[in-house]
């Protein structure tokens, strides 16, 4: 069976056909979905929506990209969100440097906070880095972050993978690595050790090859196992059962949502 270790089936562009879509993954053996938060707004919608459907597992946390309109005092109430709510992570939070992203100063303040949050609770987290593995790195390292988690739509470099397997993390491979100008992406996973990585698809975003415009959905997963299959010259069973062993292994509590 298959995770989609990060997909986003909360937006509101799965709201018609969601279930629907859930079905056809069963069917394609694509079984249980780690759906991280975005938004504070959106994290009441996704328990609800764990509620209603066993294969979905939450992370609870704020994007860094999307911290325009976020309050930092949010922050004060994740901890206790999660408590009373089903978590498996901290998540995604990091760091997103992009032009039209908030000053880094504050995007370190949000990610430092829900740090703490996930070291108190002894949770994993979800990490999203964009131009940013370096200095999450030594934020992770400086904290002491025992937890780990998932780096999630990695595309950095083998001495970059190294680090965060390291300090305990996966690598979340996606959509990226089915393209074939993906040339570093290729070069790590090809080389990587089977424990260390798990598969995504971001979906609706991070579309696979041949897909570029359409809505990205988890039934895309075994796509993203095919690409992955040929470059390491492994049975695309093997990748199945592998990479969900590694999910659950980094993000314990997620058994229980089985
Ligand atoms: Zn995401």
């Amino acid at each position: 069976m298959y995770i989609d270790s990060h997909c986003h089936l909360d937006f509101s562009v799965f709201d018609k056909d969601r279930g629907d879509i859930l079905k056809k993954c069963h069917h394609h053996d694509v079984r249980h979905f780690i759906v991280p938060g975005t938004r504070f707004k959106g994290w009441e919608k996704q328990s609800i929506l764990s509620q209603e459907y066993s294969s979905l597992s939450m992370a609870y946390g704020i994007h860094p990209y999307f911290l325009n309109g976020e309050e930092f005092r949010s922050i004060d109430l994740l901890g206790g969100f999660c408590e009373s709510n089903f978590t498996v992570a901290i998540g995604e939070i990091g760091l997103d440097i992009w032009p039209n992203s908030l000053p880094i100063d504050i995007q370190l303040a949000f990610f430092r906070a829900q740090l703490s949050i996930a070291k108190s609770l002894k949770l994993p987290v979800i990490l999203h880095a964009r131009r940013s593995y370096d200095i999450l790195y030594k934020e992770l390292k400086n904290s002491h972050f025992l937890y780990g988690g998932a780096v999630h739509g990695f595309s950095g470099s083998w001495v970059q993978a190294q680090r965060f397997i390291e300090l305990g993390f996966v690598l979340g491979i996606g959509g990226n690595i089915t393209y074939t100008r993906a040339k570093k992406s290729i070069k790590v996973i090809k080389e990587l050790n089977s424990v260390d990585y798990v598969l995504e698809t971001d979906s609706p975003d991070m579309p696979v090859f041949g897909k570029q415009g359409e809505r990205n959905t988890p039934l895309n997963i075994p796509i993203v196992a095919q690409s992955i299959s040929e470059i390491r010259q492994e049975s695309i069973k093997d990748i199945a059962y592998q990479t969900s062993i590694n999910v659950g292994r980094v993000f314990p509590s997620i058994v229980k949502g089985f």
